[in-house]
């Protein structure tokens, strides 16, 4: 320290750290150390932004990488592949669609409600309307009102193959009948379109495959493999005495099944704005499973002037409330992802980038789907609070209360998983659980496999620009008593409709266009030859 006058390097940096350390003089003297450690921070900056740039760079690469790297998953149908030529008179076959809608085959879970007479009528209809069909097919009835069709294939040690179709109707809400357009069993066909309860689910299928059939004899068309064709009179019900008998026996007897083929999938115009006008072809190759949850809160009940803090009415509804707070995650199940591989390559630049790098986007794609409740279902198990009872009376506490709850469960989601979400949701343990009714869907099918492209050529024959895609049905068919029988079960009947007319589902103005309902045969006899057909030169396309 007494050197403080000396000069010389050594004295001089002594004299800086010093005077560094003056607090009065400091700002101005702490320049050159601080100039040093900016440099310091510059090439650290430098650096990081070098590495961001390295990153970014690396980031963009996989990105385009992804996005540019799968090209289009549609399969071409060359003109000279595309089968017999089949010839449909989409008049005709219309009013045929139409004297069947006026069968009012409704079907009931109140036995008493449930009329029988329509069904045998319908099955005589078909008879005398589809000679062709039962003088070459063997025509069995189960249950006395489903129907079984056998078309003998010209090698009986192949796998059939399954053609499903229900002939029962969900009834018209009471009260409703006045907003249809034309009468719900009129079966009018009208401004293009042919009116009625069934024109979509699903009398349209069952009336069609009978045409198909009919489409083919005509053409000499006989199948390889032999083709079942399976109509279930209790399909919105379950299909508890058709379906699932008629899939038990089968396997019963061990017979061989190649494929199913229900309905289910569209081909829908009006979906995505960006296949500028191309429609899309959802061929459903999985459904959601069914779990109903039911509810119950007790309490002591009394004088309703003298109530406890919470009766059994408010404690269920805080319950339901928070169900309906706190849904099921949302999630990519196997078929949806399949989906979105097989659009990406048709969609435009920016949208073929998010949907091929879902593990950068998949939070905002999930978002956007589930922000409107029809895509909701598609990327989470949905909850649906359906039922709820409880209380006599105004001035009576009630003593207890119950509710039902509707989940519809993604694949991969069992029953165990939505009781466990109920319980940790209401976190309630004086409410009491109970598992209601429950059905599982078999196993996603195969989309690599034969029979999806069969289906695709089938489609891409009668709509060469249509955009084919795997999808994901939210509700339940009768398909799924088929599990056992093979993994093959595909839901898709062809049918063509702007997106807005899938409200007719169950709704009111159930219709389909003349020209969509007879493409829709053409596309049936189509998956006939495709799946049942010779094998073709460019099958293995
Ligand atoms: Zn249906």
């Amino acid at each position: 320290m007494e050197r403080r006058g000396d000069s010389g390097g050594a004295g001089c940096r002594a004299d800086r750290r010093w005077l560094h350390h003056d607090p009065a003089r400091a700002p101005r003297l702490r320049r050159p150390g601080g100039a040093a450690r900016h440099r310091g921070r510059v090439k650290r900056l430098r650096r990081l932004l070098k590495g961001l740039g390295a990153a970014l760079l690396l980031l963009l690469v996989v990105l385009l990488g992804r996005t540019l790297g799968s090209g289009s998953r549609q399969v071409t149908v060359t003109a000279t592949a595309s089968g017999p030529a089949l010839q449909v008179d989409a008049k005709a076959a219309a009013e045929r669609l139409g004297q069947a809608i006026r069968f009012p085959t409704v079907s009931s879970r109140d036995a008493a409600l449930f009329d029988r007479a329509p069904f045998v009528a319908l099955l005589d209809w078909f008879e005398a309307e589809y000679p062709a069909v039962y003088s070459e097919l063997r025509a069995e009835r189960r249950a006395d009102h489903s129907l079984l069709l056998h078309w003998p294939g010209r090698d009986a040690s192949l796998p059939v193959g399954l053609f499903l179709a229900h002939l029962d109707v969900v009834p018209v809400e009471p009260g409703t009948e006045g907003d249809w357009s034309y009468p719900p069993f009129g079966g009018a066909v009208a401004e293009g379109h042919i009116w009625g309860r069934g024109a979509l689910d699903v009398k349209s299928g069952a009336v069609a495959l009978h045409e198909a059939i009919t489409l083919l004899l005509a053409a000499d068309f006989q199948p390889e493999r032999g083709l079942w064709f399976v109509f279930g009179h209790d399909e919105e019900i379950g299909g508890a005495e058709g379906a699932l008998p008629i899939a038990r026996w089968m396997e019963e007897r061990g017979q061989q099944v190649g494929f199913v083929i229900d309905e289910g999938g569209f081909v829908l115009d009006g979906v995505f704005p960006e296949l500028g006008g191309r429609p899309l072809a959802m061929v459903d190759i999985a459904e959601k499973g069914y779990a109903t949850v039911h509810l119950r809160a007790r309490g002591s009940g009394g004088h309703s002037s003298v109530p406890p803090p919470s009766t059994s009415v408010g404690r269920l509804a805080a319950a339901l409330a928070r169900l309906e707070a706190e849904p099921f995650p949302l999630q990519f199940s196997g078929p949806v992802e399949q989906q979105f591989a097989y659009l990406a390559p048709e969609m435009p630049f920016l949208k073929r980038l998010v949907l091929r790098n879902l593990w950068l986007f998949g939070g905002l794609v999930k978002a956007q789907l589930a922000a409107d409740p029809k895509t909701n279902a598609m990327v989470r198990t949905t909850t649906a609070v359906t039922v709820m009872n409880g209380g006599v009376q105004e001035n009576v506490v009630p003593q207890q209360a119950q509710a039902s709850v509707n989940f519809r469960m993604l694949p991969g989601t069992s029953e165990e998983d939505v009781l466990a979400h109920v319980r940790r949701v209401i976190d309630d343990p004086e409410i009491e659980l109970e598992l209601g009714t429950v059905t599982h869907p078999p196993a996603p099918a195969e989309v690599e496999g034969p029979v999806f492209a069969g289906i695709a050529r089938a489609i891409r024959t009668v709509y060469p620009d249509a955009v084919v895609v795997p999808g994901l049905l939210y509700g339940a068919t009768d398909s799924r008593h088929y599990g056992g029988l093979t993994q093959d079960i595909y839901r898709f009947h062809g049918i063509r409709l702007p997106v807005e007319d899938v409200s007719g589902f169950h709704g009111t103005n159930e219709r389909v266009q003349v020209q969509s309902y007879a493409k829709a045969i053409e596309l049936l006899a189509r998956m006939m030859t495709e799946l049942a057909g010779p094998a073709r030169p460019d099958a293995a396309e």
